[in-house]
């Protein structure tokens, strides 16, 4: 019998263990501000490598269940939650998960604060950020419509920091009909005579976080056109206070590869009271500022859990023995940990790059360039970094042998989670298209992209020139139909371009030989995959 025992992966605290974000942080925030918050990183990164961590590996097997009908014969639809979602609630509402961004305590960089907070809770919370991600888009689309009533309703729920007041939103959008197309709705809204009130009739096919107590969503007023401008932007409260669904029927949750804790409905709208945010059409365009929050999120979760599986993997490097020495003085195994750890760098900066972008524009201090180039870089990031995580947690479980395809490691849920990152908030496709629209931004990604490598002669920086010129000139000269079709090589190979850029940038700014072989490492890869 074999008396040999294999060592755990383990976390530290891991704020204090992440020269990424430290660096990141030390060069964005002033001195003061980075000092003011160091604290709250701190606390968040011990709960994320310990309490949290220990609790989700506790929690793994537990799923949110739906029960639909009581003992004696009431339709209930009751969902109860996993004890990690629990605590998640609670921890996200204290620790101001959420609330940061509006605080902004530290102005336009508060985003920036609320992003590394989010980026730290994350991977320890089993994507506890998605209805974090939609109460977060709920606060801003809410706040940015200008519906006062509304605002005092909902808001204060949305971003407080006291638990019990604390209030999630769903974003039901995805209908049987599409998700990408959604103007092909079906969902109906009848208004009661002369009231501004309405009901919604219709079925909406994948909601996610369904426990949260409101809602956005889309629906068709009786009477508007067909498509998307003929849909509005509506507000709803989930439940009545009794606790009873609002004329909503929840059908199912779904059965699905990731995500697991998530519970993702499918539900009947029967006559649920619900209300204008706006105008009673154009809701496809009213939603976009939830859209552009959630993205954000994605990109922050998508190197968040990068992140999490390359710590793990290099913790685990150290631990697990093979031909008389241990994997982290193996150098293929050192190789391709480090092709790992350039993806998750330079889809850092480019992530954390937006959130900047983003806290800007909420603060009113950008300038009309930078905000045409938020609008670009926004769906670039998204579809850029969902499809980096999913290249990245394969290679993680990989490096961790068979040890990394069993269940009970905790392992095996990197990659379910990552593959959803690519999917929800738009696909790569649809987002590779909506860049093509977003092409006003591209004069400012150029000159941003160009003086990241100014005055840098090394082949890293020329790869980025390089890339940069072809992908120019792509787009010059393919038209139509060929434009169409290449649009997603494009939008990757901006992503990657500009990922490799503020690499480089942050490289030449720190001077740290690891962010150094990083960059050089992430343009040895390639960064231009139009062919
Ligand atoms: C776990 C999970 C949770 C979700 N939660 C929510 C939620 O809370 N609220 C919500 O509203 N939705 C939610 N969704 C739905 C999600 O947003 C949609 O699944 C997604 O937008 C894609 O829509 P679809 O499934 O209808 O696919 P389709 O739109 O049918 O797309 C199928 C394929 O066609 C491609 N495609 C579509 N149009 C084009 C085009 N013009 N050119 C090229 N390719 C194209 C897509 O890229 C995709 O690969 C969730 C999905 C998942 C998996």
């Amino acid at each position: 019998m074999s008396q040999f025992q294999q060592t755990a992966p383990g976390l530290k605290n891991q704020y204090d263990d992440d020269r990424v974000l430290r660096s990141y942080l030390a060069r964005v925030l002033p001195a003061d501000v980075l000092s003011d918050i160091q604290e709250s990183l701190s606390e968040m990164g011990r709960l994320a490598g310990g309490e949290l961590y220990e609790l989700q590996l506790a929690d793994r097997l537990n799923e949110p269940t739906l029960t639909q009908w009581d003992a004696w014969g009431n339709r209930v639809d009751k969902i109860e939650l996993t004890p990690l979602w629990h605590r998640a609630e609670q921890i996200a509402a204290e620790h101001g998960v959420v609330a940061t961004a509006y605080e902004q305590k530290h102005g336009s960089l508060s985003r920036v604060h609320q992003c590394a907070l989010a980026y730290l809770f994350t991977p320890s919370t089993d994507i506890y950020s998605c209805p974090l991600a939609m109460t977060d888009g709920a606060a801003r689309t809410l706040l940015n419509s200008g519906n006062q009533t509304l605002i005092d309703r909902a808001v204060p729920h949305l971003i407080t920091r006291d638990p019990k007041e604390f209030w999630t939103a769903g974003q039901w959008m995805t209908e049987l009909t599409g998700g990408s197309d959604v103007g092909l709705s079906e969902t109906i809204a009848k208004q009661a005579e002369g009231t501004n009130t309405y009901r919604l009739y219709g079925r909406k096919w994948f909601t996610s976080a369904i426990a949260s107590q409101m809602a956005l969503t889309l629906a068709r007023p009786e009477g508007n056109p067909p498509g998307g401008r003929g849909l509005a932007l509506f507000y709803l409260e989930t439940r009545d206070e009794h606790g009873r669904p609002r004329n909503i029927q929840i059908n199912r949750l779904k059965d699905k590869l990731g995500t697991r804790k998530v519970p993702t409905a499918e539900l009947t709208l029967d006559g649920t009271p619900a209300e204008l945010v706006k105008e009673a059409s154009d809701g496809v365009r009213n939603i976009a500022p939830l859209l552009n929050i959630t993205r954000l999120w994605n990109g922050i979760s998508a190197v968040a859990l990068m992140r999490r599986g390359i710590a793990l993997s290099f913790d685990y490097a150290n631990k697990r023995t093979a031909f008389g020495a241990t994997l982290s003085e193996k150098p293929l195994h050192v190789d391709t940990l480090a092709t790992l750890q350039a993806e998750f760098e330079g889809a850092f900066h480019l992530a954390f790059y937006v959130a900047e972008l983003t806290g800007r524009s909420e603060t009113r201090e950008i300038s009309d360039d930078d905000a045409l180039l938020l609008r670009l870089l926004t769906p670039i990031m998204k579809l850029t970094t969902g499809k980096q995580a999913v290249m990245v947690a394969s290679e993680v479980l990989e490096s961790f042998g068979g040890a990394g395809y069993v269940e009970d490691t905790g392992l095996p849920v990197l990659l379910r989670d990552s593959q959803v990152l690519p999917i929800w908030e738009g696909t790569t496709n649809v987002l590779a298209l909506d860049t093509l629209r977003a092409a006003q931004g591209l004069k400012r990604f150029e000159s941003v992209v160009r003086e990241c490598v100014e005055n840098v002669d090394n082949d890293a920086a020329r790869v980025v020139r390089s890339a940069l010129d072809h992908a120019m000139s792509w787009l010059a000269e393919t038209k139509d139909e060929a434009r169409e079709a290449g649009a997603r090589r494009f939008s990757l190979t901006l992503g990657r371009t500009i990922e490799l850029a503020l690499l480089i940038k942050h490289a030449h700014w720190s001077l740290d030989p690891k962010t150094v072989n990083s960059a050089n490492r992430f343009a040895s890869v390639g960064v231009d995959v139009i062919f």
